[in-house]
């Protein structure tokens, strides 16, 4: 029989948000509200849409494989060397291609739990040993633990900040104690997708590790603030390029597509857009987190577009409750998570529903 890569072979799944179509089947209805995959509810830019459908776009040629034009206009914004950019197939792919350029079997990878699937998978997948860092009962870092693990010399410490699936985000202090404990052979890669929305008392993650001297990539996406989750677009800002370059060298060559490349740049000349989109969906994360709360669910605190809570029983059990009703949410799957729910700030609407599905089942 087929001899198959055994670190891959058992990998734990990647847990997706629910089909639409089955949803739809599920409830029997065909409104569905997709509140499990952090998706924008306000969709993207018009400046996004006008660029897919200009003749500009040649769909017949091979995509820039540096993705020259967007890595500049990446750099400008930012004020760093394009050469230190690397773009990804969503940050998915940079998270994959890091684990790739980074990892061989038995090293040591640090990160913490509840955790985003990817940054334990993609290390397994290369062989590695990962630790798992636990949140504290308050649902957040626990920054002595992590600064332990982190000290005893990974090779690469994956962190999401703000954190998915919880919320929080690193404070100043405990960023610099991290960046304190960090080896020089030990990568930190801190996960900024949620980066747009995070209010003012959170460090700029960027800014904090360019003033250090220690190796990071920084992950940022176009799929959750600039609403191109469809297109599949994010980038590596590395702390030198020479590991940018050896990042890039463990993407696929034509990674980003010629759309997405153009959707991006144009999302990126509409910052006015995202910005209004960040403005609603924190006021409605605000009234939603109140209005769990009022039902009497523990809610941890948000610097991102979707909410954490223990729901105080086995969490696929509200999950398909609501899917019920039509509402897509998240039920986490971790060992010990098992109570806990993720769910997407949705349109007000959709977030009505919800917080009225939830009434009535926190009420049975
Ligand atoms: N990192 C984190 C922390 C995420 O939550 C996600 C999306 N769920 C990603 C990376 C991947 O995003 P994308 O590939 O769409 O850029």
């Amino acid at each position: 029989g087929l001899a198959f890569n055994p670190n891959v072979a058992a990998l734990p799944p990647y847990n997706a948000g629910m089909n639409i179509a089955v949803a739809r089947s599920i409830s029997g209805r065909n409104d569905i509200a997709r509140l499990a995959s952090n998706e924008n509810p306000d969709g993207c830019s018009p400046a996004v849409l006008a660029v897919l459908a200009s003749p500009t776009l040649e769909p017949w040629r091979y995509a820039d494989p540096a993705c020259a034009a967007l890595r500049a206009a990446l750099g400008q914004r930012l004020s760093i060397q394009p050469d230190t950019i690397v773009a990804g197939n969503g940050s998915e792919e940079l998270i994959a291609a890091v684990s790739r350029a980074m990892l061989v079997p038995g090293v040591g990878v640090v990160t913490v739990v509840p955790s985003f699937g990817l940054h334990e998978i993609e290390p397994l997948a290369q062989g590695a040993v990962v630790t798992k860092v636990a949140m504290t009962d308050d649902l957040s870092f626990d920054i002595a633990a992590l600064e332990q693990a982190v000290a005893s010399g990974p090779r690469v410490v994956f962190l999401s900040s703000p954190w998915n699936p919880v919320g929080p985000a690193l404070d100043r202090k405990s960023l610099d104690r991290l960046i304190a404990a960090v080896r020089p052979s030990t990568l930190l890669v801190l996960d900024e997708a949620y980066f747009e929305f995070a209010d003012g008392s959170c460090p700029d993650g960027l800014e904090v590790l360019r003033s250090s001297d220690i190796a990071f990539v920084v992950l940022r996406t176009f799929s959750k603030a600039y609403g191109l989750a469809g297109l599949r677009v994010g980038y590596a800002i590395c702390s030198d390029a020479e590991l940018a370059r050896v990042v890039a060298a463990a993407k696929t060559p034509f990674n980003v597509n010629a759309a997405a490349q153009a959707a991006a740049i144009a999302a990126l000349s509409d910052e006015a857009w995202m910005r209004a989109s960040v403005a609603r969906l924190r006021s409605e994360r605000a009234r939603v987190g109140a209005a769990l709360e009022e039902l009497g669910f523990r809610v941890a605190s948000s610097q991102t577009n979707f909410l954490f809570f223990d729901c105080g029983r086995d969490s696929a059990a509200l999950a398909s409750a609501l899917l019920q009703e039509g509402i897509i949410v998240k039920a986490w799957r971790e060992r010990g998570y098992e109570a806990y729910t993720r769910l997407t700030i949705g349109s007000p609407a959709d977030n009505d529903r919800l917080i009225g599905a939830l009434a009535r089942i926190a009420r049975q």
